[in-house]
């Protein structure tokens, strides 16, 4: 893909080596059992608690990369390049929803490692990236790029752009109510009929990745042969 000098997004928190609730920095597993255990010590050491909470609600709105982790060099070209993917979903669907006369509200992102808290409960990296409809977040563990590559022999930088237009594609079936309606029908079907339309809902997110691949080329011309 040609990506020079096309805009990163800034709709992207950083929770890469944050450990799943971005509480390493207290040094406490996780969770709001080691928040209230973290209170506590704060108090019977004769400290504020209320400090401790107020310092952590700051951690899980923090768009800084915390603890000790210090991404490699291919880390960050990941990064910045789901940066600027992000970027042109943003500017493809804010255009495709004025055709409908309807307005584009574009989805977070947040980058983590290992683990991560979202409105759909806690994640595991095992999960692949993820489309969280509850706080209109995309969750991504950069690695699974490499698992693309090594293990599925499917790298290439065309194909991770592909994986963030799909997860975004589920938040543009959030945005037109077509996610909530499949996931209601879900709920009340047999498990066959549940599984297709499991099927249909993801099949969909893909058909949306190749609208946004098609307008991003058309816009900024960032196809390559190779890529097709
Ligand atoms: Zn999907």
């Amino acid at each position: 893909m040609r990506l020079d000098g096309r805009r990163y997004s800034n709709n992207v928190e950083d929770r890469r080596g944050s450990g799943g609730g971005g509480l390493k920095k207290i040094g406490i597993g996780g969770g709001i059992g080691g928040l209230i255990i973290a209170a506590l010590v704060v108090w019977l050491s004769g400290g504020n608690p209320l400090s401790v909470l107020t310092q952590n609600s700051n951690f899980s709105t923090s768009t800084e990369v915390s603890g000790d982790y210090t991404p490699t060099a291919q880390e960050e070209a990941y990064a910045n390049f789901a940066k600027q993917i992000l970027a042109g979903t943003e500017d493809v669907w804010t255009e495709e929803f004025k055709k409908m006369g309807l307005t584009y509200r574009p989805p977070k992102m947040v980058l983590y490692t290992g683990a991560v808290n979202s409105a759909c409960g806690s994640q595991t990296s095992a999960v692949g990236p993820f489309y969280c409809s509850g706080d209109e977040t995309l969750y991504i563990d950069l690695s699974f790029f490499d698992q693309m590559e090594k293990q599925m022999k499917a790298g290439g930088d065309f194909a991770y752009a592909y994986v963030i237009a799909h997860e975004v594609g589920h938040h543009v079936q959030h945005l037109l109510g077509t996610l909530d309606d499949a996931h209601q029908q879900m709920a009340r079907s047999s498990e066959k009929i549940a599984n297709q339309l499991s099927v249909r809902t993801e099949l969909q997110a893909d058909f949306y990745a190749g609208v946004w691949a098609y307008h991003d080329n058309k816009i900024f011309n960032s196809l390559e042969a190779v890529d097709i």
